[in-house]
């Protein structure tokens, strides 16, 4: 471990709470946020029964802060990353909420700044002896089935078998078949990004219906090795750009409704069942098994891993029922 650690005191699982800024909404719901730390959410009849909810998270951001105040909150995880631990990032919430404008949509989203700022660290650490091999993965996860984002061919190929592999040992995850890409600068990384983006869009006729029901996950493994000390690390980072989770909640709602929409996501209601389960005192199992997602995530969701979820609300009125489920969702999660 190079670097002290911030999360330890607290746990290893941060929820940070964004408001997305009205766009053509009318009516928008009322909160104020009490606490200059910036670590509460007080609303107003979301539910017909509270008149005023407080909400408690590890940090609200309003309307008003960019994407660039929101990635200094990250850097520190990503030099968590470099040190040797499973990091993930994850961006939760409705359809419409701004998962995408956070996570990979901006030149100052969460993914590209990443790619240059995990390559301005490893620069800096050459003097001490540090040298590091980064390779990245980028998957959709659809319906269950993974895809490949960075395969070089034009053609997307879904049925290679990307079987998942752990190894409980070292705490790596390998998925057989997929592209992994070495890169050894951040234009290179963000430029394979962006394809890889661009083929998600193409990857269906109607793709805003399935990017708001898959899952984007960019993995970046990172391999150290110092010259000097002899020392080695290995870890990865992963970054997600969720589906959107109105469906989720539905499930969560009810047995019957889940079977009546038959398309409901299932890695995402597993997602949140793993989340719940990890809550201290809640369940000695942890279900990962239950989707691919989280069986995918398995490392990166408890034990030793630190993780990140973002939760994006939409600030109009009409969606305050999915809000609030998102705020009680971000609130297990502290
Ligand atoms: P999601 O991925 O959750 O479905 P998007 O990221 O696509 O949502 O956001 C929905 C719309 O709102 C997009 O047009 C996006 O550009 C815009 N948007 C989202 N968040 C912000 C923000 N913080 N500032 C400005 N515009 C935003
Ligand atoms: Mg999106």
């Amino acid at each position: 471990v190079l670097r002290e650690e911030n999360m330890t005191l607290k746990g290893n699982m941060r929820v940070f709470l964004r408001i997305r800024p009205p766009q053509h909404e009318c009516e928008t719901i009322s909160y104020s946020i009490p606490d200059p730390n910036q670590r509460s959410l007080v609303v107003s009849q979301l539910n017909g029964k509270d008149l005023q909810k407080s909400f408690e998270y590890d940090k609200v951001f309003t309307p008003d802060c960019g994407n660039d105040s929101i990635f200094p909150e990250v850097a520190q995880l990503i030099h968590s990353a470099i040190d040797g631990y499973n990091v993930c990032i994850l961006a939760y919430g409705q359809t419409g909420s701004g998962k995408t404008y956070t996570m990979l949509a901006q030149e100052n989203s969460i993914m590209p700044k990443t790619a240059h700022y995990l390559f301005d660290v490893i620069s800096s650490m050459k003097n001490s002896g540090w040298s590091f091999v980064i390779e990245c993965q980028f998957l959709e996860l659809y319906n269950e089935t993974i895809q490949d984002l960075m395969v070089k061919e034009k053609q997307l190929t879904t049925n290679k078998g990307y079987d998942i592999l752990h190894d409980e040992k070292s705490r790596i995850t390998t998925i057989k078949n997929l592209t992994t890409r070495k890169f050894s600068s951040p234009a290179e990384l963000v430029s394979a990004l962006e394809n890889a983006i661009k083929r998600r869009t193409m990857a269906s006729t109607e793709s805003n219906q399935v990017s708001s029901r898959s899952h984007a996950i960019f993995m970046i493994h990172i391999n150290g090795s110092n010259t000097k000390t002899g020392a080695k690390t290995s870890s990865c980072l992963t970054l997600a750009d969720l589906a959107g989770s109105e469906r989720a909640m539905q499930s969560c709602e009810s047995a019957n409704r889940m079977r009546e929409t038959g398309s409901i996501n299932k890695s995402l209601s597993a997602f949140v069942n793993v989340i719940d389960a990890l809550v201290p005192g809640n369940s000695a199992h942890i279900p990962y098994r239950n989707s691919k997602l989280t069986y995918l995530l398995k490392f990166f969701l408890g034990g030793s891993a630190k993780t990140l979820v973002l939760v994006n609300i939409s600030p109009a009125l009409a969606h305050k029922q999915e809000t609030l489920s998102s705020l009680r969702f971000a609130e297990k999660v502290k």
